[in-house]
């Protein structure tokens, strides 16, 4: 069997979207699956809306999904005068033409056309024209365009899609489409076939708002005499209320950059873009890398678009929900080796890196990663909700100051005498830390919850969090009595 090889040729005028990501995430699956390779092909013809920055941007966020490429980046404007040869090489097998046609004609056409409820296409005035009649137009200087002479075939034209089963049109209902604009550039639909004949692709996946391209691309291969790709067009992903997702009306939620900057992982988010548009055929819903490029098959992508779930009027829903619960299931499960450098990161960022976490308190960082991603949603939330591990200046949120500090004025001197106690502690361990609170709970004939429910508070600023007596003993006991004693100072500033 000959190699598998696949394409990601995106235009580079916006950021990589989770649309184009997606398309890149198929093409990188299926060259895995097959053992082929995917190739990089910024298409830039379009130069005017081409940028760098739009280069480096879907660059980095391949880079962050982890979306490796064997082969490129190619760039489309490196190949012009093979795109303008293609053109010439038809023009001269007469499988195109020269088109005379003014723009005002064309527009004259169409309106009449229009008016009369007929065919919109062009009608083929030039594609008749005698040898002799060209060289007149020629040599009288009138600009032109080339035009593709599609053939005048009856019955269908069409292609075996791998997701929709068999595509088909009347070839009566293809236009003689243009291929070279009388500046004398290739159009895209030519441009696009040259590279990926060129490029040897055996596999194109791609949109559905592709659809309309390939029924005219066909013709293109056939009249260059070149083999056909499998075509496998993804449904488009629309927001909950079926309009298309763009950055215009959605924001930056659609772009990749988003998630990279809101803490997900990379691999969790790919896990989650999968799904938009394939299912697997089972109920699992979490997939290794491994475990997805064996899994993932084009027969098993949707047929009909897939719902991107963002609600803008529900802040809880700053992005599909789904990202985010897939995202907390990799925070939980994932290698604890492999979370730490991109908490790392994180904290690196907020200036509450220390070297000794990759060094003598490397166990101690691990275990602390260990204990307290249960409940974290994304890698931000380390250095937000988390702070309380990594530095001494974290905020307390009210509703635990509310509710479990200040409500009880007595936790003035309470506090400070476990603090007392804890410090006289030989031993700062589990069975410890737990005792001294239930016993002077008792002596003062309260219930335990509400010195350790305040503890809680004072020490990690949360409400809620892993078991209180872990914690304790993974900060240690110096910086435990330190944050109990402060509860003098909450008292103070909430009276001012
Ligand atoms: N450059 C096109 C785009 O970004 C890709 C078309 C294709 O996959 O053939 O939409």
């Amino acid at each position: 069997m000959t190699e598998t090889r696949l394409r990601f040729p995106p235009s580079p005028t916006g950021y990589l979207h989770i649309g184009g990501a997606r398309t890149a995430l198929y093409n990188w699956l299926y060259a895995k699956k097959t053992g082929g390779k995917l190739i990089l092909r910024i298409e830039d013809t379009d130069t005017e809306r081409s940028t760098d920055e739009s280069i480096q941007g879907i660059l980095e966020g391949l880079q962050w999904l982890g979306i490796t490429y064997d082969e490129g980046p190619y760039f489309q404007t490196d190949f012009t005068a093979e795109h303008v040869a293609a053109a010439q090489r038809l023009l001269a097998e007469g499988q195109a033409y020269k088109c005379f046609c003014t723009k005002e004609r064309l527009d004259a056409k169409r309106e009449a056309a229009l008016a009369a409820k007929q065919n919109l296409g062009y009608d083929r005035t030039c594609r008749n024209l005698t040898p002799e009649q060209v060289a007149e137009k020629e040599a009288a200087g009138l600009p032109f365009i080339i035009r593709f002479k599609v053939p005048d075939r009856e019955g269908m034209l069409g292609y075996d899609d791998k997701v929709l089963g068999r595509i088909e049109c009347n070839y009566k209902e293809v236009d003689d489409f243009v291929i070279l604009r009388s500046n004398g550039t290739a159009l895209y639909l030519l441009c696009n076939v040259v590279d990926d004949i060129r490029d040897r692709i055996s596999h194109i996946i791609r949109g559905q708002d592709h659809m309309t391209n390939t029924t005219r691309q066909v013709l293109l291969y056939e009249a260059l005499k070149a083999p056909l790709p499998v075509f496998a067009h993804i449904p488009l992903t629309l927001d909950t209320k079926k309009s298309k997702i763009s950055k215009r009306s959605h924001g930056e939620i659609v772009a990749v950059h988003f998630y990279r900057d809101h803490g997900f992982i990379p691999w969790a988010f790919n896990n989650f873009l999968v799904l938009l548009g394939w299912s697997p055929g089972t109920d699992q819903e979490i997939f290794s890398k491994e475990e997805l490029i064996k899994a993932f098959t084009l027969e098993r992508i949707n047929k009909s678009s897939s719902i991107f779930n963002f609600r803008r009027d529900d802040p809880k829903f700053f992005t599909d929900p789904k990202a985010i619960s897939i995202n907390e299931q990799y925070l939980r499960s994932m290698d604890i080796a492999e979370l730490a450098p991109m908490v790392q990161k994180e904290l690196e960022a907020e200036g509450l890196w220390d070297e000794a976490y990759t060094g003598d308190r490397q166990d101690w960082f691990l275990r602390t990663l260990g204990l307290i991603r249960d409940r974290f949603h994304t890698l931000k939330d380390f250095t937000s909700l988390g702070r309380a591990y990594f530095a001494d200046d974290f905020g307390i949120d009210d509703k635990p100051l509310q509710k479990n500090v200040l409500k009880y004025e007595e936790l003035k001197s309470w506090l400070p005498t476990l603090a007392n106690r804890y410090e006289q502690l030989e031993s700062f361990d589990l069975a410890e830390t737990e005792r001294v609170p239930r016993e002077l709970a008792e002596e003062l004939d309260i219930k335990p919850g509400i010195l350790i429910n305040a503890m809680r508070t004072l020490v990690t600023g949360q409400l809620a969090g892993p078991s209180m007596f872990d914690i304790l003993v993974l900060l240690g006991k110096e910086k435990v009595v330190q944050r109990l004693r402060r509860v003098d100072r909450l008292f103070a500033a909430a009276s001012r």
